[in-house]
């Protein structure tokens, strides 16, 4: 299990106080060890499969509330990648992905509930993301369903870990499993979801710009194509 024996905790997994976690000095290890970015190529930029605006899509709609918009799409965007991941989890394995790597081979680490880092498998770290994000999701503090109830001060706070785990998820599979995505013929779907969360996060300033800069080049590509 890539050598991890601890299990997350709950609130400080993969906190964004330890930008750290990226140690960007080691190579990661992964079945796609090329230079090239074959993701990158004019045949693969231009798959959509859908030609709605995805500006349109992300902006907030009249009249809703800024918060219920933000908590509603991340738990529809949770949803989505968890079952995209898990279409390519088949080939996501410890002996194929021993560290969650990213573009240009950093490395992901998940942070334990004693604060220490945790070098795992791609597969072990984003069991843990998913889990983790699951949690909070299924949390009445912290997504409240009920009528009446309010978000919690922290949850903008909150959203954002949970959309950088979501982006480094897709990250990895555009880095480490892009061939296989070709070989299913995701790839449109691929680069729809990617944009559209990318979007979303830029239009709710989501992410910080050193979690973005590592997959700029295909945001850019993407881009021009909206
Ligand atoms: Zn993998």
């Amino acid at each position: 299990m890539g050598g991890c024996h601890s299990y997350p905790s709950a609130t400080e997994a993969d906190s964004k106080s330890h930008p750290s976690d990226i140690s960007k000095g080691k190579l990661g290890i992964n079945n796609n060890n090329l230079e090239e970015r074959p993701y990158l190529q004019e045949q693969y930029v231009c798959q959509r499969i859908t030609q709605t605006h995805m500006s349109t899509l992300t902006a907030l709609p009249p009249g809703v509330d800024k918060t219920e918009w933000l908590a509603s799409n991340t738990v529809a965007f949770f949803k989505h990648v968890n079952l995209f991941s898990s279409a390519l989890s088949e080939f996501c394995t410890p002996s194929t992905c021993p560290t969650a790597c990213g573009p240009g081979n950093m490395i992901y680490m998940w942070t334990d509930d004693h604060g220490r880092k945790l070098k795992c498998s791609a597969p072990l770290y984003f069991d843990y993301a998913m889990s983790y994000i699951q949690d909070l999701l299924t949390d009445e503090d912290v997504f409240p369903t009920k009528t009446g109830s309010v978000f919690p001060t922290g949850f903008f706070f909150l959203a954002q870990k949970v959309f950088l785990l979501l982006f480094r998820t897709l990250a990895h599979i555009y880095w480490s499993h892009y061939r296989e995505t070709v070989a299913l013929g995701l790839q449109g779907h691929l680069n729809t979801l990617f944009t559209h969360l990318t979007f979303f996060c830029r239009q709710h300033a989501l992410l910080e710009p050193e979690d973005i800069e590592p997959m700029l080049d295909l945001i850019n590509a993407l881009g021009q194509q909206d």
